[in-house]
């Protein structure tokens, strides 16, 4: 859908009450937003570590279990997204 490349620079990619983005409607956190975290703190993994912790206790309080709420939450600051490879021919 091309939807990243059109990015727009207001769009704050927050979770809603159950986790969902605001702006994309994906799961929480969304690809932009993961995408701008790991840029963010690129030099500083552990401290986006601690800060996707916190989100996660936050969604354990409102229900999700551990295991799920890990993996979707922390489990990606390990296994970041990358952003398409572009192949030179
Ligand atoms: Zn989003």
């Amino acid at each position: 859908m091309g939807h990243d490349e059109a990015e727009p620079q207001g769009s704050l990619h927050r979770p809603n009450q159950d986790w969902y983005c605001t702006d994309d409607g994906e799961e929480w956190p969304c690809p932009i937003h993961k995408r701008r975290m790991w840029t963010y703190y690129q030099d500083d993994h552990l401290r986006l570590e601690g800060i996707m912790n916190r989100f996660r206790d936050r969604a354990m309080v409102s229900g999700m279990s551990h295991e799920i709420a890990t993996a979707r939450f922390v489990g990606w600051v390990r296994n970041p997204p990358v952003r398409q490879v572009k192949r030179s021919i």
